[in-house]
Formats: structure tokens, sequence, C-alpha cells
């Protein structure tokens, strides 16, 4: 009955939705250049900015305000196919590609970022067992995702360490065929919300990180784990972060993914997936922004005119189309190169560096040019920006992207000197 309330066409109902976003997912966007999405491509997209319209907008502002999780609207989007795209078709998902879940992100990320990010996260949580989980894992924890509106946590950054993921202190000993996690998780996106999370934990004392640590899948109702309240955060209160504590869990060796030691590979690989998505959330800040202010600055005269006749205004507008045509153009670029099964972490990383400072910028212009206004809670654009800023952190911070960023060109350099 819901899909009235969202005023769709028949054709839209579930199972034409759903045909429309695997003919996408199969699609290829492979060739030349070419930047013309496909007639799949483009129905889901207009789904996506319909359902952020309808669903995710006139709510936004409740959820803001009371940190209530968005429960209802995101058993709808995962009703449209718009949550865990990446589980592969043969254990129930869409199986789709970077690029075509790039653009569900950016128009979900329009609507509302914070109940974007809480729908990203179980991308996030996923990639790690897209990556390396073996088919009855895959079946196991992808599978029940596709069955129900679950979500699931990605449970790496401590007290003690984000940025430092090497200094991870969860550890996870070996007891005959199950091993027992400690150790403090913090800032875990649907960490109160989540039926089971990855872990990474330190299995080696002395190793180095590319061999020290493992990932683990732990269901969320295992004894020994408690959920730490509902941090209230600058922005995206609608997403629920939460400290995670592991006392003694135990762990079935099954639920171990990929070889021991190799966990921070595994850990660090789901970002190629995910950072692009970030950054098509962190576009979709930006192009809110832009349409926010514009429209404002067609209405709001000073000076016997309207101020987007001001070339000041004007200018801050041009920035922002800018910056939201180029971050776009390199969250398809990171997310094609995926897609193609090409390394891209390089991009991934330029992505969503751009495009978290992108949108930053935009939402405090966007304030500029709403004036007083624009820094009160009456109006769109204060949200904008509270929102935008943990772009900027989670996932990497941009001081992150850039190490990453001169590591490759540095590498590059050293390639090209000693060719
Ligand atoms: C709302 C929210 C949701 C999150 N969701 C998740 C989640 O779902 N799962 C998860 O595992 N984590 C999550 N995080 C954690 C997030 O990824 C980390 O906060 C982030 O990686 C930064 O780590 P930190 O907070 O420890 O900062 P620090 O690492 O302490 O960094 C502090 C400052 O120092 C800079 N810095 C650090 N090292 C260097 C360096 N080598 N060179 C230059 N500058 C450096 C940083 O850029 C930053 O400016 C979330 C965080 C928040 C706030």
């Amino acid at each position: 009955m819901q899909w009235k309330g969202l005023g769709l066409p028949a054709c839209w109902q579930l199972p034409g939705v759903r045909r429309a976003l695997l003919s996408s997912a199969s699609s290829s966007s492979a060739g030349g250049l070419n930047f013309s999405l496909t007639d799949d491509q483009h129905a889901m997209q207009e789904l996506a900015r319909k359902f952020a319209a309808e669903e995710i907008i006139p709510k936004a502002r409740h959820h803001d305000i009371t940190g209530e999780y968005p429960v209802d609207i995101i058993k709808k989007a995962w009703e449209l196919g718009f949550v865990n795209t990446h589980v592969p078709q043969e254990y129930g998902g869409l199986g789709l590609g970077v690029f075509d879940s790039s653009l569900i992100t950016e128009e979900l990320a329009y609507g509302c970022s914070g109940i974007q990010t809480a729908i990203e996260a179980n991308n996030l949580a996923q990639a790690p067992v897209v990556l390396a989980g073996n088919d009855a894992q895959q079946r196991k924890y992808l599978g029940r995702m596709t069955e129900e509106p679950l979500m699931c946590a990605y449970c790496v950054t401590e007290p003690g360490s984000g940025s430092d993921v090497a200094g991870t202190k969860t550890r996870a000993e070996k007891k005959g065929d199950r091993w027992v996690i400690n150790g403090q998780k913090m800032w875990i996106t649907n960490g109160g919300k989540a039926n089971w999370y990855f872990v990474l934990a330190r299995t080696d004392a002395k190793a180095n990180a590319g061999r020290a640590f493992t990932g683990f899948i732990v269901d969320a109702d295992s004894p020994g784990i408690t959920v730490g309240r509902k941090e209230i955060n600058m922005g995206q209160r609608a997403s629920d972060t939460r400290g995670i504590t592991f006392e003694d869990v135990e762990v079935p060796d099954e639920n171990r993914l990929g070889e021991v030691g190799q966990g921070f590979k595994i850990a660090m690989g789901a970002f190629d997936i995910t950072r692009p998505l970030v950054a098509a959330g962190a576009v979709g800040v930006a192009r809110r922004c832009l349409d926010e202010a514009s429209r404002y600055a067609l209405e709001r005269r000073t000076m016997g005119k309207a101020i987007i006749e001001h070339q000041a205004i004007q200018f801050m507008l041009a920035d922002m189309g800018i910056g939201v045509e180029s971050a776009r153009m390199m969250v398809w670029r990171a997310a094609w190169l995926r897609d193609q099964g090409q390394r891209n972490t390089y991009y991934a990383s330029i992505a969503k560096a751009l495009a978290s400072e992108v949108a930053n910028k935009a939402a405090a212009d966007a304030v500029q040019i709403f004036g007083g206004n624009g820094f009160n809670t009456e109006y769109p654009v204060e949200k904008l920006m509270r929102d935008a800023k943990i772009f900027m952190i989670y996932e990497g911070t941009s001081q992150i992207q850039r190490l990453i960023i001169s590591r490759h060109i540095a590498d590059a350099a050293v390639a090209a000197a000693s060719s």
C-alpha cells in the first residue's frame, strides 16, 4: 500500500523496479568515453530523485531535530532496492556496480545525507564480505539483508585510533574452533541498529599492519557486546553513531573473513568500493546547496534587485556549479574504474577529498547567500552546513586522502625515474 503514498505509476511497483535496476546492473558502461546514462540508469536516477523529494525531504527536518532513526524511510528505500545495492544477484541482491549505486546515493543525499549515511553504512559493512567472504558467509549474511530490511555496521575505528588503523587494539584470540574478541570500537554508524558487525581485530601482537589483523563477521546479539549511547553529533543526526564494546565475545572460526592476517587489506580494500559513494553523497549535498541558494537568491531582493543579480552572489553560485560538476566527474571516474575491475584507490581518494570539500564550501556559501536567515534552523541551509562536515572526516579524513594521493604520485615518480 505504501506505493500509493509514493504516487508511483504501476510500472514502478517492486518487481518492475527490480527489473529496471537489474537490467541496469547488467548493462555495460565499457567502451570509449561516454558520459550518457542508459535509459535504465536514467530511470533509476529518476526514481531515487522522486523518492528523495516525496519520502525523504518532507521528513528530514524531523529526524534532524529528534535524532530519531528513519526506520520507515529505510524500509521503503529497501523495498525499492536502494539499500544493499552491492549484494550479488546469487544472494538475492541487485548486484549493482559502484557507478549505478553512485547515481542512487547522490539523490538520497540530496534529500538528507544523514538518512543516506544510515543507508550507506550497510554498503560499508558489506563491502569486506563482498570482497573476502566465502559462499556460505555471503549466503548467510548478505542473503538475509535481501529478505528483510536489516542494518549492519563496519567496526574499525576505536577511541584511540581512527586514521591510524594500524593502532587498532581490539584483539581476537583463537580458542579451539572459536575466536574470543575483546576491545572497544567507536563512532560506529548503525552501531545500535545492526544485525551483524564487520569487526577488525588484532590477531598477531607483533606483526606489521599488513599481517597483524583479521576481519570477522560478528552477530550483534552475541553475548558480551555492549552498545553505547547514541552520540549527539553536529550533523547527520538521523544516522545512528555509537561506541561498541566487545567483552569475551565468542565468534566461530567460520565467521573469519579470508585468511588470518589479511584483515587490514580487506578492511581498507572496502574503501575502493565505498569512497566513491561517500563522494557521491557529498555531491548530492553540494547540489542541494546550489538549488536552495539559487532559489533563494531569485526571491530575496536588496538594493532594488534580486540578489541573484549581484555579481558577488552569482560568482558564489558559479563556484557551486563548478564544484558539483567536477566532483561528480571524479565520482563517476572512480566508480567506473572499479566496475571495470581496475584499481581505483587513487581516484577514489581524489573523489572523496574533492567532493567533501566542494560540499563544505557550497554549504558555507549557501548560508552566506541566505544571510541571517541562513544561520537559522527555520531555513534549510544551516542543516546542510552541519551535515556536510562529516564527509571530510569519515572513511578517511581529507588529510588521509591526501596521504594516499601523494603516495601514489611519489610511487609513479619513482617508477618513471627508474624506467
Ligand atoms: C559520524 C561518524 C561516523 C563514523 N562512522 C564510522 C563507521 O561506521 N565505522 C568506523 O570504523 N569508523 C567510523 N567513523 C570514524 C571515522 O572514520 C574516524 O573518525 C576518522 O577516520 C578519523 O579518525 P579519528 O577520529 O581518530 O581522528 P584522528 O585520526 O585522531 O585525526 C585527528 C586529525 O589529525 C589528522 N591526521 C591524523 N593522522 C594524520 C597523518 N598521518 N597526517 C596528517 N594528518 C593526520 C586527521 O586528518 C585529523 O584532522 C565515524 C566517525 C564519525 C564522526
